[in-house]
């Protein structure tokens, strides 16, 4: 393990960065390794933002976008940043299974590696851990790391703001999640401060959608929603054919859970996705119910209490039987 001296000895100085995040990232991962990448710009370090995979279209318009690398679309240039690297940030993310095969060379790698997290039981294969599960995003902790820790607030440009007000936004569900504390709002009124332009930003993200996601929401609600009252829980699973006839794209299904959450009554909600090689789920609960346990459990996953995902290599309607099946065990919980 690194202290904190001799980390901000190592940044003194330009150095070669890699800022990793995990795959199919959303808007906290793309806000939190690029507002980490405009704060290390500015002091001349030679830094490359790496994602394992694409990411949405609607959050493609952050500063630094165009810099970022596509692993699986550039992966012998990746592997070699990586390989070359002297510091590499991984950013909200806590297991090198999070950013598939680039684990294995992040891993290799003889850079420091720096965890900024905010994920349950991270995984030992950091330097420099800056990491808090009480935080609402990892974008609240890059914040803190280079406020409190690195101590140059200065350096939260108009850049660095709009990527971290974005992260926060995006992973606090617009600051309504418990996690949303007075902290978090003096954080955002200070980014707004900085530059972070609120109103756009809230644009840009929810209202960029495409007609295509749109129809595909309809579609998911009219036609793919089942209620189990008995458990307070509701269903939408979508299979191989309803995502070709809605072309759907990457990041076209983020958020369609909510909708199921958001119905009276329903505390937990799943969101059940045939892809190309395997089952998706992703889980959303209210107050305390621990949506994580049952990702980690029986799907291979794990996640926040209020939002967790996992994955199986069951066909769909075998995935949703065994989710189904799950939920006696959650009875008591559920109807509370
Ligand atoms: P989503 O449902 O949006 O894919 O994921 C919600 C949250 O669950 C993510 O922010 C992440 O923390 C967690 N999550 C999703 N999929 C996985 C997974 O396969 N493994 C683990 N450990 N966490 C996951
Ligand atoms: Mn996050």
């Amino acid at each position: 393990m690194l202290d904190l001296a001799s980390l901000t000895e190592l940044l003194s100085q330009p150095r070669k960065i890699v800022i990793t995040t995990h795959h199919k990232p959303d808007g906290d991962a793309m806000g939190s390794s690029l507002g980490l990448y405009n704060y290390f710009i500015q002091q001349g370090h030679h830094t490359r933002v790496i994602t394992p995979t694409d990411y949405p279209d609607f959050l493609t318009w952050m500063p630094g976008n165009g810099e970022v690398i596509i692993y699986t679309e550039n992966t012998e240039l990746s592997a070699r940043l990586i390989a070359d690297a002297e510091l590499i940030f991984c950013v909200d993310f806590n297991s090198l299974t999070r950013i598939n095969d680039m684990g294995v060379l992040v891993g290799n790698s003889g850079a420091c590696k720096v965890m900024i997290d905010h994920h349950l039981e991270p995984e030992d294969f950091d330097d420099y851990r800056h990491w808090d599960i009480n935080a609402c995003a990892a974008a609240q902790l890059v914040y803190t790391f280079i406020t409190d820790k690195l101590q140059n607030k200065a350096l939260i440009n108009k850049d660095v703001a709009t990527c971290l007000y974005t992260g926060i936004m995006t992973d606090s569900a617009s600051f309504r999640l418990p996690n949303t504390t007075s902290a978090v709002h003096r954080i955002v009124a200070d980014l707004i401060d900085a530059g972070a332009n609120n109103s756009r930003i809230h644009e840009l993200v929810y209202n960029s959608a495409s007609e295509n996601r749109l129809r595909f929401l309809g579609h998911c609600l009219a036609n793919c929603l089942e209620i189990l009252p008995e458990y307070n829980t509701a269903i939408i699973a979508v299979n191989k054919n309803d995502i070709a006839m809605f072309n759907v794209n990457t990041g076209d299904t983020e958020g369609i859970v909510n909708y199921a959450l958001s119905i009276a009554r329903i505390h937990l909600a799943a969101f059940i996705v045939e892809r190309a090689d395997k089952v998706k789920i992703s889980l959303r609960s209210k107050a305390e119910f621990p949506a994580n346990e049952i990702c980690k459990k029986y799907f291979n996953g794990g996640g926040h209490r209020n939002a967790a995902g996992g994955q199986s290599d069951e066909p769909l309607e075998a995935t949703i039987a065994k989710f189904k099946s799950i939920l006696p065990e959650y009875k008591t919980l559920l109807i509370q």
